[in-house]
């Protein structure tokens, strides 16, 4: 669309910021792999409400078609059920692209390795070729995983610090593949001068994250919205920080449009939290979501996963500094929020749907 968009989009665009749009000339086609999962859909949103073309990528492994109901019928929105380990053409202008195609799940680390290592390497390749085809400007979405097991000295991790990573660890294929991925990018930075950016996403929380991945967030909302035991693995003292999912995506953004070619740069919640207090933030906004019917939670202790790190702390300085960058949500208001989204999926009996 152009001065003028259509109806419909008008609509939706006032809805969302009243009177507001974008200028013309600020609007891009862009693609987003991972588009159905956790945090692609957001980012779709995102980019859909502020006017861009936005062509989905996704082969629907862990994503959902719900994620993205809101835009099917849109003018501006295309959908490619792909895989990303198989070459992929786009006719046309592509400005920017958005690449967060691949599995965080702890789960899926041990169910299924060789498909997060192939997808994280093989499809990478594909997407930086695409990006180097149609010139434009491509964002990693890599992960705190590549910093492996951090030791004490090393908390909180900067960008500096080079990873402490084994390569026959239980989560070596996401660990290494990310870092094989980020190293991808830089190899097609100087040989082919496609520009890139990587954010190292520590963890994230919010609606329409999988239920099922095994993270801790995930688990302890139904377990407490079902009313059954909390189940800790090792004795509550590892942490992690959560960061909400809005603040990701504006740093995912404000990263992409950024100038900044220094390095990969860390997005993630400043505090810290362990794992009793995390049952405890779960268990507040449950209370207000549920009311009358709550019933308290024991929790159990269960022995901790190997290789599981016992502290993930980012130190986002960088980002602050480069881009303005910090987070904004309070973890309550987002698990709220995210407890809401779960009740609400539940009671609809939607939690199980992979439609
Ligand atoms: P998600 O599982 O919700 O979404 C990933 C999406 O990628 C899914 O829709 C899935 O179907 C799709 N996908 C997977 N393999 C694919 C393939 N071969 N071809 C095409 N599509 C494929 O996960 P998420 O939490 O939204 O994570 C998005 C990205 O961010 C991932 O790369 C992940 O490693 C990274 N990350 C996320 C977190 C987090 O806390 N959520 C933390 C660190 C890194």
């Amino acid at each position: 669309f152009g001065e003028n968009p259509d109806g419909s989009l008008k609509e939706h665009l006032k809805r969302s910021y009243g009177d507001w749009l974008p200028p013309y000339s600020t609007r891009m086609r862009i693609v987003v792999t991972g588009a159905a999962g956790f945090v692609g859909s957001h980012l779709v949103d995102f980019l859909m409400k502020r006017g861009h073309t936005v062509i989905a990528i996704d082969n629907f492994s862990t994503g959902y078609h719900m994620n993205l109901l809101d835009w099917m019928d849109h003018r501006n929105f295309e959908l490619h059920t792909h895989d990303v380990r198989n070459p992929l053409n786009i006719k046309g202008k592509v400005d920017q692209i958005f690449h967060l195609a691949g599995s965080a799940s702890p789960d899926e680390c041990i169910s299924d390795p060789i498909s997060i290592l192939t997808t994280c390497f093989q499809g990478t390749i594909n997407m930086l070729e695409l990006a180097r085809r149609c010139n434009a400007r491509f964002l990693l979405a890599s992960s705190c995983g590549i910093y492996g097991f951090p030791l004490w000295h090393h908390n909180p991790q900067s960008e500096n610090f080079l990873g402490n990573v084994k390569t026959f660890g239980r989560r070596a294929c996401h660990d290494e593949g990310k870092r094989a991925a980020e190293s991808l990018c830089y190899a097609y930075a100087k040989q082919h001068n496609v520009e890139v950016r990587i954010a190292r996403v520590f963890n994230t929380f919010g609606p329409r994250m999988r239920i099922d991945d095994g993270r801790v967030v995930s688990t302890f909302i139904l377990q407490c919205l079902r009313g059954e035991c909390f189940t800790i693995k090792g004795d509550g003292n590892s942490s992690r920080s959560l960061m909400y999912i809005s603040d990701l995506i504006d740093g995912l953004i404000e990263l992409m449009l950024s100038d900044y070619t220094g390095g990969p740069m860390n997005f993630g919640k400043q505090e810290e939290y362990n794992m009793i207090e995390v049952t405890e933030i779960v268990t507040r906004a449950v209370k207000k979501v549920q009311g009358d019917k709550f019933r308290p939670t024991p929790t159990s202790f269960l022995p901790a996963r190997t290789d599981d790190p016992l502290m993930r702390h980012p130190d986002c300085t960088l980002a602050k500094e480069q881009l303005g960058w910090s987070t904004k949500v309070d973890i309550d208001e987002g698990m709220l929020e995210t407890v809401e989204w779960f009740a609400a999926m539940e009671e609809e009996d939607w939690l199980y749907d992979t439609e």
